[in-house]
């Protein structure tokens, strides 16, 4: 079975009527970007950098954060990093952060002062990393990933920041090239009120971890009610299909970088829905290539499609056997 995997590594992510299914990596350190590679992963669809801000007492300077990003840029050599903005509070956190991150203390910490919120609030921190992520952008193809977002005024500071960053590297001489700027759709918010996203930003990417969370009431972290933390919701389902198919019907690339795009038995699901970028931990990937591998993708927008208007679990559990 595992050399059977193996072979799969080389082989093409295409479905049964010739769709290329772009399948990439989750990361949390540089160090990752081997595993990634390793499996044949098209990309780094999700560098989740606040691990590089974790498990330690002082922060990151925007040399280390550099080092750290260009190492991860070069391991890739011209295949797309998408490395995301600091999502720091709640379940992720930071010692050296914790009197200023929305952290354990503060009174509902997965509502609080966490990821965007959290760097728009900082704006210094945010600026230096910035910097780093646009200096390694000059060593490959990067493309920048805003966690958390909700409000449009958000996504106007967000991109002002940037323009700042790059106006300050100007300055100092040092070099970057162009990068795309893209949102996670992870609040429900968001998924319900694309407009802003789809005008301001370049490529959208499904967090469905807190988007479950978020759409449910279920604290992800909280073990007493993980037998509701249900991805097959039909109000989760809809929120998914509604983004990738707003997205696609104006020609912006969306991918999905939750645990469902990682999960075999969720990949006919989303290939019916429409979806043609996957992001996973890198051990999934070769398991997700094997489902694409044995299906058709316009039998499934029809199944799926059928699939979608049941609001009754049982049934839906019967038909995602039956795609
Ligand atoms: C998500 O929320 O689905 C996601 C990919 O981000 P994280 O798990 O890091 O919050
Ligand atoms: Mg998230």
């Amino acid at each position: 079975e595992r050399s059977k995997l193996k072979r799969l590594v080389t082989g093409r992510s295409r479905t049964l009527d010739g769709e290329e299914i772009e399948l990439h990596a989750n990361i949390e350190l540089p160090q990752d970007a081997e595993s990634a590679r390793d499996v044949g992963a098209d990309g780094v669809g999700l560098f989740r950098t606040e691990f590089l801000f974790m498990n330690r007492d002082e922060l990151p300077g925007e040399d280390e954060q550099f080092e750290a990003y260009r190492s991860v840029v070069k391991a890739l050599a011209g295949k797309p990093v998408t490395i995301r903005t600091l999502d720091i509070g709640a379940d992720k956190e930071a010692r050296a952060l914790r009197d200023r991150a929305g952290n354990r203390a503060a009174p509902n910490p997965a509502l609080g002062l966490r990821a965007i919120r959290f760097c728009l609030a900082e704006p210094q921190l945010f600026l230096a990393q910035l910097r780093a992520i646009l200096r390694a952008s000059h060593y490959g193809k990067v493309r920048l990933l805003i966690p958390m977002l909700a409000h449009a005024v958000e996504i106007e500071q967000t991109l002002s920041l940037i323009e700042l960053a790059k106006m300050q590297l100007r300055e100092s001489r040092h070099k970057f090239d162009m990068l795309e700027v893209g949102g996670m759709i992870e609040i429900p918010a968001a998924a319900l009120s694309l407009g802003p996203f789809l005008r301001r930003l370049d490529f959208l990417s499904i967090g469905t971890n807190d988007l479950i969370q978020y759409t449910l009431a279920i604290d992800r972290t909280d073990g007493s009610v993980a037998h509701l933390y249900d991805p097959l919701h039909p109000a989760v389902l809809k929120l998914i299909s509604q983004t990738i198919q707003s997205a696609q019907r104006v020609g912006m690339p969306v991918a999905v970088c939750g645990e469902m795009a990682g999960d075999p038995k969720l990949t006919k699901l989303l290939l019916g829905m429409g979806l043609r970028q996957f992001s996973m931990h890198p051990t999934q990937l070769l398991e997700v290539k094997q489902q694409v591998m044995m299906s058709d993708a316009t039998q499934l927008a029809v199944r799926v499609a059928r699939l979608l208007k049941l609001d009754e679990p049982e049934k839906i559990s019967e038909q995602l056997e039956r795609l």
